[in-house]
């Protein structure tokens, strides 16, 4: 159905058209992707803000330095300059709508027609282990160099063979041996956070670069693969390059619309896509 609404919506759109909604005239515009978002956004006359808002939403599900083709869209639903009603993603692969909606606090944010955000929830450990072996730490004498180095990670002691499990939705960078690191997996969340696993014995079957995972999903299994003393887990998480700590660092939360207003929302959202479909 939804599929339908915006195959059908690639067709009759053209921008600059006003729809009857609620009683409000509802604008559409299009950032058709020619060059770059920014380029073309500009093109277009979005605001930089909305820019912003765009990439910050949307960057959970689309790599904007690779997915981004010439002919994808963006479909901008009212306000342009500051805070849209909905923005729609037509993309060769995938098509993705955010709606936006304001909590009791005030706070706007965008979230899919079931009333969840895009970014997701974390787990807190990617394992079920036995004890934490070697904690995050600036300076530790490590037992192979015999050398005191710090530890960016978190070391988690298991059996070997262990199931590993990714601790939240996102794609994989890589799945190879890695030097000291051994049998490794790194995959993206978001444009910001990555986490590695390190050491497995081996990977699950299926997996390569660029494949999806969910959350909770199998990526490998315990082992002592490279420089390593013992079966365990190195887990690394890196928020824009950098290692945090995985114990105590604030990850975010999927949030999603409260429960008194989902069904308003799914409404204001489904009438949204049905005056694209009907236009
Ligand atoms: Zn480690």
């Amino acid at each position: 159905m939804f599929k339908r609404i915006l195959l059908t919506l690639v067709l009759l759109f053209s921008s600059g058209h006003t729809f009857a909604y609620d009683s409000n005239a509802l604008n559409f515009s299009s950032i058709n992707i020619t060059r770059s978002l920014n380029y073309d956004a500009q093109k277009a006359n979005i605001s930089p803000k909305v820019v912003a808002t765009i990439v910050r939403v949307f960057s959970w599900k689309i790599d904007f330095n690779r997915d981004l083709q010439k002919g994808d869209r963006f479909i901008i639903v009212g306000n342009k300059k500051t805070n849209p009603t909905a923005i729609i993603y037509l993309g060769a692969k995938e098509r993705i709508a955010v709606f936006s909606y304001t909590d009791k606090r005030g706070r706007t944010g965008y979230y899919d027609i079931n009333g969840k955000s895009l970014y997701p929830s974390f787990l807190r450990a990617p394992l079920k282990y036995d004890r934490i072996s070697s904690k995050f730490q600036r300076s530790r004498f490590h037992p192979v160099l015999k050398t005191w180095r710090p530890h960016r990670a978190v070391d988690y002691a298991a059996k070997r063979g262990a199931p590993v499990y990714s601790v939240a939705s996102g794609v994989i960078q890589h799945r190879k041996r890695m030097g000291a690191l051994g049998n490794a997996v790194y995959i993206k969340h978001g444009s910001n956070y990555v986490t590695v696993y390190a050491h497995l014995s081996s990977f699950a079957r299926g997996l390569r670069a660029s494949s999806k995972v969910r959350k909770g999903q199998v990526i490998g299994y315990v082992g002592s693969t490279g420089r390593s003393t013992g079966p365990h887990l190195h887990y690394e998480l890196r928020y824009k390059g950098i290692r945090k700590n995985p114990l105590t660092y604030q990850l975010p939360k999927q949030k999603n619309v409260a429960r008194v207003d989902l069904w308003r929302f799914k409404n204001k959202a489904g009438k949204i896509l049905n005056s694209l479909n009907n236009h």
